[in-house]
């Protein structure tokens, strides 16, 4: 490649031979009917080799077709091209009276991007991103356009879908009325006699944190919709300044705290859009798991912390709603996730990480598909009830692998 192309965090220098940037649908179309291999390069936020197409491979970038946000505010939907961001379709839709349910972490990622690897934001009531989604539009192998929405047979294997089946072009997306939202934080909530699900329930979305340091969580994040009553929360004391939940980062880049209520998307993520999001420098892993298991598997942590804290910058726990999608990691399970946001040293972290797996083995986790782990793909491939499903979608719409990298072959690769 005549350019060195990094993910986000710098962990990855794809080998991809070029990186194209297509200005027009007819242009991508061409493209990919007339490259070997492709892997599209969304806002290049996973911490994994998820999108490398290899030496002998095309590195597609959408982010130069013309971005279409069209909102239908009788239907309360909105159809979005795949490479924008989430900050600016956010900022879109609001200025319509309209909203998303949820949003992750930070609003820097693109929504096609975010869509395919199951990015989640938090609340016992909320889906993933991809739950949001209706339809989906798919540039395929031979450069025809392909469209699946729900109620097709394929639709729940064609959002989440790791960038295997084709090229996302667009999206369209459910939306609710818009609503305010308070962030409210508090300080050293206790593991011990913790009732995990009545701390999670707590409020529309809620994020805990902990350095690991000590036993016990150093910051609760609660996010309450202003349509919704005002909870309680006996367990921790509230915050006396406003925090960042990686230790020592400025509070600023931080969206408002204090409970002061503010639109949707400036409270849903933790993250302001001008700011760098998280520490900047790190790596992540994160573990989804069935939320019946939250209290063992947070007291197995707590075992190991010893062996956890010195490369954690900090671990964040938030819990996901149940959806049909075949490669969610939330499929058909109420689930908790486990986040840890490493130091950028990815010797020091990798067995450390293999170390979280060993505690969390019993647990059925599911890793997060765009963060870094170690799980093995023939263990993977267990955990996928839907995985034959979906690997027949692949088949059906990309049979000779165009957009299967080694990362994707390695989950569809049948036993022999
Ligand atoms: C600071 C930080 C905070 C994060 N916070 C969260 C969080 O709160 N919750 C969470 O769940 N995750 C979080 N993540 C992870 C992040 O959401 C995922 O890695 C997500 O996939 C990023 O989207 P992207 O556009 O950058 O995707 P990329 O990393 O660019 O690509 C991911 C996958 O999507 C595919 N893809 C991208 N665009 C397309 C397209 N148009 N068509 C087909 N395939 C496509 C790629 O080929 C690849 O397989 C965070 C990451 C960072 C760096």
């Amino acid at each position: 490649m005549t350019e060195t192309v990094t993910n986000w965090a710098g962990n990855i220098t794809y080998t991809a031979k070029e990186l194209h940037r297509p200005h027009s649908l007819d242009a991508l179309g061409a493209l990919v009917a007339g490259s070997p291999k492709v892997r599209v390069l969304g806002s290049g936020h996973s911490f994994n080799e998820i999108a490398e197409p290899g030496a002998e491979g095309v590195l597609l970038s959408i982010a130069a077709l013309p971005p279409v946000i069209d909102v239908d505010t009788a239907a309360r939907t909105v159809r979005v091209s795949g490479g924008v961001r989430y900050a600016e379709l956010a900022r879109a839709v609001d200025a319509h009276g309209l909203a998303l349910p949820n949003m992750a972490s930070l609003p820097h990622i693109s929504v096609a991007g975010s869509v395919a690897t199951g990015t989640h934001g938090s609340g016992v009531g909320n889906g993933s991103l991809a739950s949001a989604v209706r339809e989906v539009e798919l540039v395929t192998a031979d450069g025809s356009t392909v469209t699946v929405g729900r109620g097709d047979e394929r639709f729940d294997g064609a959002v989440t879908s790791l960038g295997a089946l084709g090229v996302v072009t667009a999206l369209t997306l459910d939306l609710e009325p818009s609503y305010e939202v308070e962030q409210h934080v508090f300080t050293e909530l206790p593991l011990t006699g913790l009732d995990f699900e009545k701390v999670a329930a707590a409020a529309y979305s809620v994020s805990l944190f902990t350095d690991w340091r000590e036993p016990g969580f150093r910051q609760v994040w609660l996010k309450r919709r202003t349509d919704q009553p005002l909870p309680g929360f006996p367990w921790a004391a509230p915050a006396t300044e406003k925090l960042h939940p990686v230790p020592g980062m400025p509070a600023v880049n931080c969206t408002e705290q204090f409970g002061v209520p503010g639109p949707w998307h400036e409270r849903l993520p933790h993250f302001r859009a001008e700011f760098v999001p998280s520490s900047g420098a790190e790596l992540q892993s994160e573990y989804l798991l069935p939320r019946q298991y939250a209290l063992d598997a947070l007291h197995a942590l707590d075992a190991i912390r010893g062996t956890v804290a010195p490369v954690l910058q900090t671990c964040e726990v938030r819990t996901v709603a149940a959806d049909t999608q075949w490669l969610s990691p939330a499929y058909g399970r109420d689930t908790v996730a486990l986040h840890f946001t490493w130091f950028e040293d990815t010797a020091a972290v990798l067995p450390v990480v293999r170390r979280v797996e060993e505690a969390l083995d019993g647990f059925d986790a599911r890793p997060h598909w765009g963060k870094v782990f170690a799980v093995p793909a023939a263990v993977l491939r267990g955990r996928y009830p839907r995985l034959g499903d979906f690997r027949a979608l692949a088949r059906e719409l990309d049979p000779a692998g165009k957009f299967t990298n080694a990362f994707v072959r390695d989950v569809l690769e049948e036993a022999s």
